[in-house]
């Protein structure tokens, strides 16, 4: 999926100035967007104007930064972390406990940042801070749990003291989207931040001031402002050079882009973790409630207008209840209100951008054109908003259609009926993603046993995914090509650490001692190993 860029030339009257931007409003006041935007480290002079989906007014004039500009934002982060890497372990987890307070007290302000940037719905945006405080509150919680030098078992009891540090890579670059933009901005930071590294940020650009205002917060909690610093520009050109600095790469957005970062990694042998795309499926099996089936398949599919990496765009519906789920799915999606709107009560908001909604209609215009029948919505909605599109429901789709196997990222959904629940995993499992599933049971142990044969890094029991994402101490991420690595729990913050093994040998050495010969060595060491073995050491 291509970055959104705004078409406009750039501009280079700074943020918000309408004396040459006759179009420039007060969305945001120009003062807020400049205390915003003066976190971006730019010396080009050059900005890049952003409009929000929700109406097209003038956010904000993004200042861009150069190939030098992420350079510096290197030197600066390494001082940075240079001096944050001796700080206790006690003072970060604090700084993330404050963390927690400021996003619930600012919430609002966060909010609507995130609805005009990215036009999604209130509630939807409320998402953001609700999991950046459990993500803040979490690691700020259990940081001794996952930082703390570990006693090992040492060769020789008794004799050899083993312990592992986990050091911190130095800094980390991330690279993060457009959907959830203050969420995404922040979450993989905040365990990278508390394991004693710096960060330099590059946030999606049609989204900057979400990610900034993540930055400032920060700040405000007590994290030394060039811990963490931010650049601005098309990740095609910003890209190489945030990967030649970094120590680590934590990226999250498309899969083909995911692609090119894994192969730029491996050239600089340095780690990355990578949270990708999929084509989630969910399962309504023969015994599911299906009220409580059909409510969630709403906020499994619409959330945030499906623009959610792991929203639903497949469903295998048991033969058995396949006509009473579907009658009662659409008629909650048909229920549904949409709208431009900062207030509460809207039930899916806009898509993103013209490049979003082009993929959408493409999809729902190649499966209807190839036989697909429309159970729900299935249009543009112009007199909403630029880029709105209904809520839509797809029967009849089949393999050669774009949207059977290939990620819509839109408000688009495919039925299929299955009667054999073996079949029914055998194609929840075909393609090549394998991100998030979901399965509607009221059999909890059956829907265990089942999630156990379904290849996707998470899966929720008779919910959406809210389950797995909201549960900070499971780790969540991809299999196959919806990624490598895991954010949350402590792999989400082991993957910023190196370990470090440290042993203190007493008294005996490991060579022959005392004149023995090397062979009566072997010797004794075979018979120690015989003993250790009947001892029932590990
Ligand atoms: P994208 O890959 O085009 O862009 C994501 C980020 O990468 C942006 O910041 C962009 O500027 C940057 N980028 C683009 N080209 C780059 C390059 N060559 N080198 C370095 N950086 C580059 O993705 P998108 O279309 O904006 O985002 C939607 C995709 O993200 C969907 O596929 C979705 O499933 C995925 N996503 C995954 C997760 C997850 O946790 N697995 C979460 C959100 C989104």
């Amino acid at each position: 999926m291509s970055e959104h860029t705004p078409a406009s030339d750039p501009l280079v009257d700074g943020p918000h100035d309408p004396e040459h931007d006759p179009r420039a409003s007060y969305a945001l006041e120009p003062d807020y967007v400049a205390g915003l935007t003066r976190r971006i480290l730019s010396t080009t002079g050059r900005t890049v104007p952003v409009e929000s989906p929700l109406g097209g007014q003038p956010l904000a004039h993004i200042p861009q930064s150069s190939t030098d500009d992420v350079a510096e934002a290197y030197v600066r982060a390494r001082r940075a972390q240079a001096a944050w890497a001796r700080t206790s372990l006690d003072e970060r987890a604090a700084m993330l406990l404050r963390l927690h307070d400021l996003v619930l007290d600012r919430q609002d302000e966060i909010i609507d940042l995130v609805v005009l940037e990215s036009g999604k719905a209130r509630k939807h945006a409320f998402d953001e801070p609700l999991h950046i405080a459990l993500t803040a509150r979490y690691y700020g919680r259990t940081a001794h749990q996952h930082l703390d030098t570990e006693r090992k078992l040492g060769v020789v009891p008794g004799l050899t003291r083993v312990e592992v540090n986990r050091v911190p890579k130095g800094v980390v670059g991330i690279i993060s989207p457009w959907n959830y933009p203050f969420t995404m901005a922040l979450c993989d930071g905040i365990p990278a931040l508390l394991a004693g590294n710096a960060v330099v940020a590059k946030p999606d650009a049609q989204t900057m001031l979400s990610a900034l205002l993540g930055a400032q917060l920060l700040e405000e909690a007590g994290f030394p402002p060039d811990l963490w610093q931010v650049v601005a520009g098309p990740g095609r050109e910003l890209g190489t050079p945030i990967i030649d600095g970094a120590d680590y790469i934590c990226f999250t957005g498309s899969t083909a882009t995911g692609r090119l970062i894994a192969a730029q990694c491996a050239e600089r042998l340095i780690g990355c973790s990578l949270e990708l795309g999929g084509k989630n499926p969910l399962l309504v099996l023969r015994d599911a409630d299906l009220e409580k089936a059909a409510e969630g398949a709403v906020r499994a599919s619409f959330s945030n207008a499906g623009q959610l990496c792991v929203s639903m765009e497949r469903m295998f519906v048991a033969d058995q209840v396949y006509d009473r789920f579907v009658e009662r799915f659409v008629a909650r999606t048909e229920a549904m209100t949409l709208g431009a709107s900062l207030e509460w009560g809207v039930d899916m908001g806009s898509l993103v951008s013209q490049a979003q909604l082009d993929t959408v209609q493409a999809h729902v215009d190649d499966a209807v054109a190839k036989g697909a029948r429309v159970l729900a919505g299935g249009r543009a909605r112009p007199d909403l908003g630029p880029y709105f599109f209904e809520p839509t429901i797809l029967e009849g789709v089949t393999p050669d259609m774009t949207c059977f196997g290939t990620e819509t990222f839109g408000p688009v959904i495919s039925l299929y009926r299955f009667h054999d629940e073996a079949d029914a995993v055998a194609r929840a499992n075909a393609g090549e993603y394998g991100l998030n599933a979901s399965i509607y049971t009221q059999d909890g142990a059956r829907g265990r046993e089942i999630a156990r044969q379904v290849k996707c890094g998470t899966v929720n029991i008779n919910e959406a995914f809210g389950a797995t994402f909201a549960s900070i101490d499971s780790p969540m991420g991809g299999m196959r090509e919806s990624g490598m690595g895991r954010r949350q729990g402590s792999e989400g913050i082991h993957r910023y650490t190196e370990s470090q093994s440290v042993a203190t040998q007493r008294l005996i050495r490991f060579a022959p001692m005392l004149g023995m010969s090397d062979e009566r060595y072997a010797k004794v060491m075979t018979a120690q190993l015989r003993m250790m073995k009947k001892l029932g050491r590990a």
